[in-house]
């Protein structure tokens, strides 16, 4: 039986708990040891810390505190990890904690924190999610009921002084081009009472907490990259930065289309994760390694039999624009959501089930001036109906009785 070296306690804030933070910093403290070879469990909260409930009232996703988030559980140390090396981590197994057996997904409102569709989804709306062992249902989501691809949204190693320092230059000079926009351009450092390091405390504290990078987008390290194949079975390299690597993870998800693309995004969830750490000394070098490389899970569900929906770079108003990997996925995703509808869905269930279930989003073709080609993969067999095309169709399947509860911007 692993040993579980970082406990948390969902009753508990995770501000008083020293083995999570939600900054990335080289001066967090290594709280917790392992050795090369080394299998133990790390539990998790959720990625806000429990702030959003088990209710039909969506305030909570509309209220929600983005100054909170990531929360983190780590950072390990791996005894003779430098700077170089490649961590190597073996993710055996993922679960939900035994007293929180469900997730949530959530549109963010557009004045707090917006998501991909955010134009078309402007106000904070909220889904929550069952699990019946390694299947989900929704209450506010009829139809739909598929097998997790459990995986953590958020994973890498500390950052070193020098790298912090590019995040931090790169992402101000990004906001300062456009500084009001809403949704701003990046989150930057903030050194505000819910920066959590961990444990430093005091000066040193306040000193790192104001230059300490927010946990909101992948970087070099990994991080927040919210890719679903990096699941359960799954190994993954990360470059290491500092003395014992200072590996952290969370945000784990339960399931997640690829893109996550209402940000809040996949089906959210506290849990514990078994991992298994080795090192390859030099690797970054030896294997020309600057962002993680990883190798899938042996098992992922069986859904092979896909309805396919293109999209090019062509925006909603008609503009043309230049090979835009981008627009041309959110022409996808929002053909998908139009042809959902018609099965009686309304525009939040649809996008809700693009954002959770394991649809596969691909970059089809980048090369055919001016427009990019993306396509979106639905899979059929996770609804209760014939999803495809035919003669006779399409039926309304579903009722209208039940939505995605919503709450409007104040
Ligand atoms: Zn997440």
């Amino acid at each position: 039986m692993a040993d579980t070296l970082i406990s948390v306690n969902l009753s508990e804030s995770p501000l008083t708990n020293e083995n999570i933070h939600n900054r990335w910093h080289p001066d967090i403290p290594i709280g917790v040891w392992v050795e090369p070879g080394d299998d133990f469990k790390i539990e998790t909260y959720d990625w806000t810390g429990g702030q959003i409930a088990n209710n039909n009232d969506a305030s909570d996703v509309r209220d929600v505190e983005l100054e909170q988030v990531h929360y983190l559980s780590g950072p390990i140390g791996v005894k003779g990890a430098e700077a170089g090396d490649l961590l190597v981590v073996e993710i055996l197994d993922i679960g939900a904690k035994e007293e929180m057996n469900w997730g949530f997904n959530g549109f963010f409102s557009k004045k707090n924190g917006g998501g991909f569709l955010t134009e078309h989804f402007p106000e904070a709306q909220k889904s929550i999610w069952d699990f019946e062992g390694m299947f989900t249902k929704s209450r506010h989501v009829p139809g739909v009921r598929y097998a997790g691809l459990i995986h953590p949204g958020l994973i890498g190693c500390l950052p070193d002084k020098d790298m912090l320092d590019m995040w931090n230059s790169r992402e101000s000079a990004l906001v300062a081009t456009d500084p009001d926009r809403v949704p701003p351009l990046a989150a930057l450092p903030d050194g505000g009472p819910t920066a959590h390091m961990g444990r430093l405390k005091g000066e040193a504290r306040d000193q790192a907490a104001s230059e300490a990078a927010r946990t909101v987008p992948p970087r070099e390290h990994g991080g927040n990259c919210d890719i679903k194949d990096l699941s359960r079975g799954s190994k993954v390299f990360f470059p290491v930065y500092i003395d014992g690597a200072g590996l952290s993870m969370g945000d784990l998800h339960f399931s997640q289309g690829d893109g996550e693309i209402t940000f809040c995004g996949a089906i959210e969830m506290a849990g514990w994760i078994h991992i298994k750490v080795s090192l390859i000394k030099d690797g970054m070098n030896s294997y020309g390694v600057k962002n993680p490389i990883f190798q899938p899970s042996p098992m992922t569900p069986k859904y092979d039999d896909y309805l396919i929906f293109e999209g090019i770079s062509v925006d909603e108003q008609g503009g043309q624009h230049y090979l835009d990997v981008h627009i041309a996925y959110r022409q996808a995703c929002l053909n998908a959501i139009e042809y959902l509808k018609k099965f009686g869905y309304s525009g939040a269930q649809a996008y809700a089930i693009l954002g959770t279930a394991p649809v596969q989003g691909h970059i089809s073709g980048v090369v055919d001036i001016p427009n990019a080609c993306a396509t979106l993969w639905l899979p059929t067999d996770i609804f209760d109906f014939d999803l495809k095309p035919g003669v006779d169709g399409p039926k309304k399947y579903i009722d209208g009785s039940v939505d995605i509860p919503l709450a409007p911007d104040l």
